[in-house]
């Protein structure tokens, strides 16, 4: 995935790169058990323009990941799709402080501050590979689900409740008490039977 900068002028020119498996994994292999979480091929399509000296980048970037539903577990496949926006400055003679940024600027020909939007580029390609598989990484759901009104599971019984209804809603207590029972780890009857004796 290397975007050329020669030719790249104030007119925006639209660019596009598509990724497989190999390139999945070699860049995208995250070890993560029972497996990857991307699982289709990478479409990037960028939209690129320059303004004085300055690069601007707008990106969007779509694939189809395999989530685990963080309410019942299910494992599920969704589409992928994110944007981004970078602005990059000729870095000049200028070198990042930090290092990390100052191996990418040689590798990658760009470096990125931490929060993905801004950095600097030198030569006349930019390899994109990494940051690509980085902000894939990065906005991939932390708490995926599986549709948005899974009713999840049971956290008495286990029982899936998209597909069940079990006995533990029902006998849950009606009683004032059952607060208590809640806070103090108390059975609601124990605490009634008490009040009672007084
Ligand atoms: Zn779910
Ligand atoms: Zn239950």
């Amino acid at each position: 995935m290397d975007l050329l900068i020669e030719g790249i002028s104030s007119a925006p020119t639209a660019h596009s790169f598509r990724a497989g498996a190999a390139w999945r994994k070699r860049h995208l292999a995250l070890g993560m058990a029972p497996g990857e979480p991307v699982v289709g091929d990478l479409s990037v399509a960028l939209e690129v323009r320059r303004s004085q000296g300055d690069l601007h980048i707008e990106g969007a970037v779509q694939s189809v990941v395999e989530v685990l539903c963080s309410r019942c577990l299910l494992r599920s496949q969704t589409p992928f799709s994110e944007r981004f926006r970078l602005l990059l400055e000729p870095a000049g003679a200028q070198r990042p402080s930090d290092p990390d940024a100052a191996r990418a600027l040689e590798s990658d020909g760009f470096c990125l501050d931490e929060h993905f939007r801004s950095g600097c580029f030198q030569g006349n390609a930019l390899r994109l590979d990494r940051f690509i598989a980085e902000f894939v990484i990065l906005s991939l759901p932390l708490q995926p689900l599986c549709r948005a009104d899974c009713a999840g599971l049971c956290p008495g019984c286990g029982a899936d409740r998209n597909h069940q209804a079990c006995a533990c809603a029902a006998t849950r207590s009606d009683s004032p008490f059952a607060i208590l029972s809640g806070r103090y780890g108390l059975p609601p009857d124990h605490i009634e039977g008490e009040g009672e004796a007084r």
